[in-house]
């Protein structure tokens, strides 16, 4: 199956992307030569500025600073894939997105982070650390990501994947059941939002498969595929690297994700 595309990259207009990376370095990187991307989704970080609540490192990131890439799109080589422009947007403490419905629109689609644990006392509060806790966080916090409706078509990006919580990353997974995961799926269908299949199945600090798959992000993403959900890939990358890609290819396959179930936004 020929499987080329990806909706979760960084430049270096995300406060966390490589310096060097601006938005014709990561086309090169990821759509250049014969195994290169076709369809190319950028999506840095947001925090729109009319949502209040922007953190220090969020403020700066808002609508304007992150379209400004619409401007280098226009100069840039694509290697002849298609681009589309995204973004990664926040929620909120309260679980709410954070950015309007009339912004929505100017962007060709969003994807939704519902688990960023590493922003401690700004995301989740500092004394959450027991895995039951941290299925709490996920799961709720998943639900109401699922159930946001915004005029513009929405993924969720890195599902369940429990961010800053390495140690017990395994173990918080392991307990949350098939039931809750249909639960959150049937949402996330319902509400039509897409569901990324991310890097982070394939972080070596896991228990991981003779393939290299995590048996619990297979679970997971299982249970979405049995419900009904579709796909996109999100290598998540902040470099120019097409690797995270093509490992990523390998990991849909193996699911038994056809293109049928993948969606192009
Ligand atoms: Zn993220
Ligand atoms: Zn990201």
């Amino acid at each position: 199956m020929d499987i080329r595309s990806d909706f979760h990259t960084h430049t270096n207009i995300s406060a966390c992307g490589a310096p060097d990376n601006t938005l014709q370095a990561l086309l090169d990187g990821l759509c250049a030569g014969p195994d290169g991307v076709r369809v190319l989704g950028v999506s840095n970080h947001l925090w729109d500025s009319d949502v209040v609540g922007a953190s220090p490192w969020y403020a700066p990131q808002n609508v304007p600073h992150v379209l400004a890439i619409r401007e280098e799109l226009k100069t840039a080589d694509t290697h002849g894939a298609r681009v589309l422009i995204g973004a990664e947007v926040e929620f909120t403490a309260d679980c709410k997105v954070a950015i309007t419905e009339e912004h929505a629109k100017l962007f060709d689609y969003l994807l939704i982070t519902a688990n960023h644990l590493h922003m401690k006392d700004f995301i989740i509060p500092s004394w959450i650390k027991e895995p039951e806790d941290v299925r709490f966080v996920l799961i709720s916090r998943f639900k109401a990501a699922a159930e946001t409706d915004l005029p513009v078509r929405c993924g969720i990006c890195h599902p369940f994947f429990p961010i800053s919580f390495k140690d017990t990353e395994n173990e918080i997974l392991a307990g949350i059941t098939d039931e809750q995961y249909a639960e959150c799926f049937e949402l996330a269908k319902k509400h039509d939002k897409s569901i990324e299949i991310h890097s982070s199945a394939l972080n070596p600090h896991l228990p991981l498969n003779e393939k290299g798959f995590c048996p619990e992000y297979i679970r997971m993403l299982g249970v979405a595929k049995e419900v009904g959900c579709t796909f996109h890939l999100g290598s998540d990358v902040h470099r120019p690297v097409l690797e995270p890609n093509l490992r990523l290819r390998e990991f849909t396959e193996y699911l038994g994700i056809g293109k049928d179930r993948l969606t192009d936004f």
